[in-house]
Formats: structure tokens, sequence, C-alpha cells
């Protein structure tokens, strides 16, 4: 799953209560993006960057959470309340496929220029990009 582009106001940081705090020595924060489902880890890239770590009690990560929300992206808690909600509406949600009109969650499926694919189609339509010859592009 990409990340989508961040918007300020858009996005917030969320601690993910499931994670394992023995895996990383505390809990890693996650970025939620309004209206997308699931949420993006802030694990870093190994070798070069070690994942985020905000407190090694759940308690501590969500103090951490909650003052980066408000101090660097001007979120109260409403409006992180809010954003995390509509994600996991999203998550939820069905959606029909534009190529081969099946029917699922958006969970298991790509977004097209804004447009909604099952993982075939969407296969599909990469394969068919790759045709293109290269001096095209
Ligand atoms: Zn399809």
């Amino acid at each position: 799953m990409e990340m989508p582009k961040l918007v300020l106001g858009n996005y917030c940081y969320w601690i993910n209560e499931t994670q394992d705090p023995e895996e990383h020595g505390g809990f890693v924060p996650s970025i939620v993006v309004r209206d997308e489902s699931g949420h993006f880890p802030l694990k870093g890239k190994p070798p070069c960057a070690a994942p985020w770590v905000w407190g090694k009690t759940l308690d501590e990560a969500k103090k951490v959470a909650s003052r980066i929300n408000y101090k660097d992206l001007g979120l109260t808690p409403e409006a992180v309340d809010e954003i995390v909600a509509s994600s996991m509406k999203a998550q939820t949600e069905t959606h029909r496929c534009e190529d081969c009109r099946a029917e699922g969650a958006s969970d298991d499926w790509e977004c097209w220029e804004g447009t909604f694919l099952c993982l075939e189609c969407y296969e599909a339509r990469v394969a068919r990009m790759k045709r293109v010859p290269p001096e095209w592009l």
C-alpha cells in the first residue's frame, strides 16, 4: 500500500494499539489519511533510518501523538478523531471495479486516478502500460 500525498489538515499521527512494543522498543506512530483505509507506520527505511518510537508505554506514545498532532499539524483531538473515523469508514466501504464491475471492500483494491479497480484489473492495466514503447514515455 502506497502512502497518498499528505496535505496539511488531511492526515494525523495515530498510535496503533495492537502493535507489539517489544519489536522496536516502544510504540511506533502511524500516519492516518482522511478517507484512506489503513495506516502507514513510521518504520523508517532500514538500514539508514530506525523506526520512530514515541513512547515505551501506550499512554506515553498517545500523549506524544496528540501533542504533535496539535503543535505540528494544528489538529485538535476532535479533528484527529474525525480523520481516524473517516479512514475506518473507508475501510468498510465497498467499491465497484471500473473494469470488471465486481464489488469488494476497498482494502484489497487499488485506486487508479481516482477510480477503483480490483487487484486483477489493476495489474492488467499496469501490464498494458508497460507494453507502451519506451520512447513514448
Ligand atoms: Zn476488476
